[in-house]
């Protein structure tokens, strides 16, 4: 990078990290993202889950054109009938299972959960949220009220009232769910706190407890849905339907798009007393909704949660032997790679980038590389990340 380029990124684009990745992208194609000077890296955090069918996906680009040609933006949210927005909402519903037939779109995850909060509060009419500790559902004020660690949420305070946190996989902690609780929001699998997945016939418990309770149960699918986790929902995998499912992240193709769906009547409390019951203005962007509808045909012509199982089980199979690593976690290509050194863990992202590869690390685990490698990924991509993997972590 030029270092006028650099001086620039750091002087007038506002940081929050003490130390940017800093990588510098000039393009992409497929898995690989090229820096300045033309060099290749496969792509194996897709921008933390959002780049499912890699770079430069000509159906993608393709859709995205067409919809260029015809209109942007129209009018705010809910106003304009718009074909995009409608073809993807019903492709989403066809996709679901009942009661899941209604989705209002937004434009990033934090907001998809904003919006659940409100309508779960307003349908129940009950005022205690329960989420889970090392969870991360975004930085708005309401998602960032939903964090447990400490530093974060001493620096947020007056923090949105009335919200409790259970451990992820800790049974006991259901029976604190009660006729008080308007609902629990959970990842079906745990992503910042480093890849964690629910043990068997955790989530179905959870499930049972808000139907014994009257609690909706909001499953957050912003990373783990759009097949990264070997389905097309990670939700198929534990026999559970949420009351309220959100999207974003790769939901979009590339482009900005969140969503929270839920049934026509639950979605109904936000329209009546009072009317306008949430509102946005871009959510649900035509570019972005025919962006997210082919990507949704992609993913499913090209059998993409499918590859996600098979690649994600082959990398398992293929590092969990390696001298430095204690586990490789994850389901699909949602994984972690924990090292048996944490001290290792930054140098490890730095040698993986020596190797021509992106990984990065977790949010809450300081052990754990992260790994979400785009889902088209082929047999010898996997083989060359692996073979990279293991040189990187090589004893020094
Ligand atoms: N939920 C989960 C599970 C996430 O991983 C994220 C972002 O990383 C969010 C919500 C927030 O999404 P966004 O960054 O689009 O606001």
């Amino acid at each position: 990078m030029s270092s006028s380029l650099r001086s620039s990124f750091f002087r007038h684009v506002a940081q929050t990290a003490p130390e940017p990745d800093g990588f510098e992208v000039s393009r992409g194609q497929g898995v690989y993202l090229y820096d300045l000077e033309g060099k290749p890296f496969i792509d194996c955090i897709s921008g933390i889950a959002v780049s499912s069918l890699g770079h430069g996906h000509p159906k993608i680009t393709a859709a995205i054109k067409a919809q260029l040609d015809l209109h942007l933006h129209t009018s705010v949210y809910g106003e304009h009938v718009q074909q995009p927005q409608i073809a993807l909402a019903e492709k989403l519903a066809s996709l679901l299972p009942d009661p899941l037939d209604c989705t209002y779109f937004t434009n990033s995850g934090a907001e998809a959960v904003e919006g659940a909060l409100k309508l779960a509060r307003k349908y129940t009419s009950r005022y205690e949220i329960v989420a889970c500790r090392q969870a991360y559902h975004g930085s708005t004020a309401g998602a960032e009220s939903l964090r447990s660690d400490l530093d974060h949420i001493a620096a947020a305070r007056p923090l949105v009232p009335g919200i409790r946190h259970i451990t992820f996989n800790v049974t006991d902690d259901l029976s604190t769910i009660t006729e008080n609780t308007a609902a629990v929001i959970i990842e079906p699998v745990q992503g910042e706190a480093g890849a964690i997945v629910p043990d068997t016939g955790y989530l179905k418990a959870l499930r049972d407890r808000c139907d014994q309770t009257g609690t909706m149960l909001i499953l957050d699918e912003i990373q783990t849905g759009m097949g990264r986790t070997g389905s097309l929902w990670a939700f198929e995998q534990e026999g559970v339907v949420p009351d309220i499912l959100l999207l974003a992240k790769a939901l979009g193709g590339g482009l900005p798009l969140g969503a929270f769906i839920s049934s026509r009547d639950k979605m109904h409390v936000l329209s009546h007393n009072p009317i306008l019951g949430h509102l946005t203005t871009f959510g649900g962007h035509p570019l972005s909704c025919a962006a997210s509808l082919a990507a949704i045909e992609i993913i499913l012509e090209e059998h993409l949660p499918e590859n996600a199982a098979k690649q994600g089980k082959r990398i398992k199979d293929q590092l969990k032997d390696h001298p430095a690593i204690r586990e490789v976690r994850g389901r699909g290509l949602m994984m972690a790679i924990e090292l048996k050194d944490p001290n290792r863990l930054l140098s490890a992202v730095k040698d993986c980038r020596q190797e021509g590869l992106l990984v990065d690390w977790f949010l809450f685990n300081d052990r754990s590389l992260r790994l979400a490698p785009p889902l088209i990924i082929s047999d010898e991509e996997v083989e060359m990340v692996c073979t990279k993997i293991s040189r990187a972590l090589k004893t020094k």
